[in-house]
């Protein structure tokens, strides 16, 4: 949805109808100006000329039904990946992409395979969200959380990528609340310090992946620009000016990261009250292996005995192909069936 192009065609309007409006796509989750009844004929003509709430998805669901992903084609042709995850807990979360591609090439990341093609705009990120809003409204039930940790980097994406929170945030129209949005970058020192000095409480997170400097620039090249303790520096700023806790993912990668040494220096890194880290199986994206399970539990235990919080991420469709880091824009290499009727 062109949310530019919205805003501007409402702009003679008394304040009652934009909000009527935002209610009808962002509520009630219309997908056809029909169904705005509510609206005079002459405007629901008008806006269904000008703005399409249609948005282009094909999905696929894992086998056990927890996770479902959906291929985007955008107006320009360009196709992202966005994923609904169904915890155990009845969250429900959508990892949202916020760029085509990315242009970081991180070693482990599929994104990062594809290069960059170029930034979403608000709209395109908020179709994401929308598009799971609708398919769970037909199960009756609303999405609970949504992370920016699909394809590309919130941070090169800024402004694009807070407007789209403070449109999902407003309390007049999908009214998510604030808490409730992650954003996961990979360690830009600007947009770190920027965000800390946003009067929202979101939550963020930063992929580590390596305890030294040396492991990390061979598994993430910008390490050279934002070396560890740089990173650190921003991220300790950010906790003074809010507060708030920090997650610290941790890909862990079969004889890559994983040894009881990397623990016990990630040990080090990690003394700080509001740090918690963030276990992830590697998903396989044909570079390296996964952590044995074995492996996985012993790592964690040395951070957990030394009083580092940590916690494990649950592994969500890697059957589809879906999992993090695995998102490159291709439903159709999935094994599982297209599901075509959302
Ligand atoms: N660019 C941002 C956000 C997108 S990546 C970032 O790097 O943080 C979201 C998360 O998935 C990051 O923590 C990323 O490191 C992780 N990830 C990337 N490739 C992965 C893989 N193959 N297996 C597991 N996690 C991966
Ligand atoms: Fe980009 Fe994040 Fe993937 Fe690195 S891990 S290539 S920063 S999306």
């Amino acid at each position: 949805m062109n949310i530019d192009k919205l805003n501007s065609l409402l702009s003679d309007q008394p304040t009652y109808r934009f909000k009527q409006i935002k209610q009808l796509i962002f509520r009630d989750l219309i997908d056809d100006w029909s169904q705005a009844t509510v609206l005079p004929l002459s405007l629901r003509e008008e806006l269904n000329k000008e703005i399409s709430l249609r948005i282009n998805g094909q999905s696929v669901s894992s086998k056990d039904g927890d996770s479902t992903k959906s291929l985007i084609t955008f107006e320009d042709g360009l196709k992202i990946e966005t994923v609904l995850m169904i915890h155990a807990g009845g969250r429900r979360t959508v990892c949202v992409s916020c760029q085509v591609g990315c242009p970081f090439g991180c070693a482990f990341c599929a994104t990062g395979k594809i290069g960059f093609k170029r930034n979403l705009t608000p709209g395109e990120i908020i179709d994401q969200v929308l598009f799971f809003a609708r398919l769970l409204k037909k199960k009756k039930k609303k999405i609970t959380n949504i992370v920016f940790m699909g394809m590309g980097e919130p941070m090169l994406n800024y402004e694009n990528v807070l407007e789209a929170i403070k449109i999902l945030n407003d309390k007049d129209g999908f009214n998510l609340g604030i808490r409730h949005f992650s954003i996961s970058t990979v360690g830009i020192v600007e947009g770190i310090r920027r965000l800390a000095e946003e009067p929202l409480q979101i939550n963020l997170a930063i992929s580590l992946h390596a305890p030294n400097n040396r492991l990390r620039t061979e598994l993430i090249k910008v390490n050279e620009k934002y070396p560890i303790e740089n990173m650190l520096r921003a991220v300790d700023y950010y906790t003074l000016k809010t507060n708030r806790k920090v997650m610290f993912e941790y890909v862990l990668i079969k004889d890559i990261n994983d040894s009881d040494e990397c623990a016990h220096e990630l040990v080090r890194l990690m003394k700080k009250p509001l740090y918690f880290v963030n276990l992830i199986p590697y998903n396989p994206t044909g570079n390296f292996q996964s952590s044995l399970p074995e492996r996985i539990k012993t790592f964690k235990d040395i951070l957990m005995k030394s009083g580092v919080m940590t916690t494990q991420r649950y592994r969500f469709g890697d059957d589809i192909v879906g999992a993090c880091g695995q998102l490159a824009g291709g439903v159709e290499h999935s094994n599982n069936q297209i599901d075509l009727s959302h």
